[in-house]
């Protein structure tokens, strides 16, 4: 069975050694050390100064969006895991939906303005798949109509852009670290901001409002991560390059593969050091892509239907606008199998499978 993705997972007796230290310790949450130790090896990887580890992707989110004391409307792209709207939804704001660049996937900032009335507030984007957004545009339009920007960089653990860490960029960015993204500490992740006074808000946040063992600033939740999710993060950092050299050799091997092979894929943004943390190929139709998965899932190949469905068909929004680019590539996209332990023969077997498809 090939699935489309499989967790990557230290060797156990070093996850053991770490749960014997913090057996010793009797600490297990609340900032331990092997918290600090995480933050600290993370903020020296990316050379960024100011990051906090957090629950989860989605709290990441919902605090950024907090911090910035958001209301009104947000502008947000369609094409994105449901998390990026619900978690608008959640903090009582509105999603307004810009759509897509078909090229690069992310939202087209061309399209924004027109977006922009007097109740927005801030651009929620993702950097989809890894791939940087227009930053440049964004920040150019956020400056002049006076608006906060958020990035949900969930997939974008070690890409780079214009030789800087992606989560460098926006207000607040914020990532995930679940089990199936590219690096994970089982549940996690970070918010990044440039800010020392978002970063301070950010960890009252985290830590239900407390400015002190008795006293609170404000409004908090419960945003803390423990010991022992830290300990899987800082075991899988000694992996990392490893597991991205895999990804780029596995993602080159697909690609080479598949030329003959007709679908679409991803535009990487210029000025990218791309992390290859996902390999999404874009069908003709969603008849074809639903034989496309017919034919895998009959060879014990399971490829995921990501992002599917475009946001905007939510049950919980509702958005009339036009939105064409995602509304039809969500019905078409599928990302095909890509973790640390797949090999090469694997690959050569899904694409022969694919290419095999075409020409019936
Ligand atoms: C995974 C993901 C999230 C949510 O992260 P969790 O850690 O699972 O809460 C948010 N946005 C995007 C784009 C994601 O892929």
């Amino acid at each position: 069975m090939i699935p489309v993705t499989k967790p990557f997972l230290p060797p156990i007796e070093e996850y053991q050694k770490l749960l014997t230290n913090i057996w010793t310790r009797q600490w297990l949450t609340n900032n331990g050390p092997l918290v600090n130790e995480l933050e600290h090896k993370l903020k020296d990887y990316f050379e960024l100064e100011n990051l906090l580890y957090v629950s989860n992707g989605t709290i990441a989110i919902q605090l950024a969006i907090k911090a910035l004391n958001l209301s009104g409307e947000i502008i947000t792209t369609p094409f994105s895991y449901v998390a990026t709207t619900s978690c608008i939804v959640w903090e009582n704001c509105k999603p307004v939906f810009v759509d897509i660049d078909p090229l690069t996937l992310n939202i087209d900032p061309e399209l924004i303005e027109a977006k922009i009335t007097n109740q927005t507030t801030a651009i929620l984007a993702t950097h989809v798949f890894g791939n940087p957004c227009d930053i440049e545009s964004i920040e150019r339009i956020a400056q002049k109509h006076n608006l906060k920007v958020i990035y949900d960089a969930a997939h974008c653990f070690g890409t780079k852009y214009k030789n800087k860490s992606v989560f460098a960029y926006g207000d607040i960015s914020t990532t995930s670290f679940h089990a199936t993204k590219l690096f994970h500490t089982v549940e996690g992740g970070a918010v990044f901001t440039g800010s020392k006074i978002l970063l301070k808000q950010l960890e009252i946040l985290r830590n239900f409002g407390h400015n002190g063992p008795e006293s609170f600033a404000g409004l908090g939740i419960n945003g803390k991560n423990s010991e022992f999710h830290a300990a899987m993060g800082v075991l899988n950092l000694n992996y990392i390059q490893s597991i991205l050299d895999q990804r780029k050799l596995l993602s080159e091997r697909y690609s080479k593969n598949l030329v003959n092979f007709s679908c679409q894929y991803q535009l990487i943004t210029n000025d990218t050091h791309y992390n290859y943390s996902y390999f999404p190929i874009i069908l003709e139709s969603e008849d074809h892509l639903k034989k496309v998965i017919s034919v895998l899932n009959a060879n014990r190949i399971f490829p995921r239907r990501y992002f599917y469905p475009s946001l905007n068909s939510l049950p919980y929004v509702n958005d009339t606008g036009d939105l064409n680019n995602s509304d039809s590539i969500s019905k078409r996209i599928i990302c095909l199998p890509l973790y640390h332990t797949l090999n090469i023969e694997d690959v050569d077997y899904i694409c022969m499978i694919l290419k095999n498809i075409e020409t019936s």
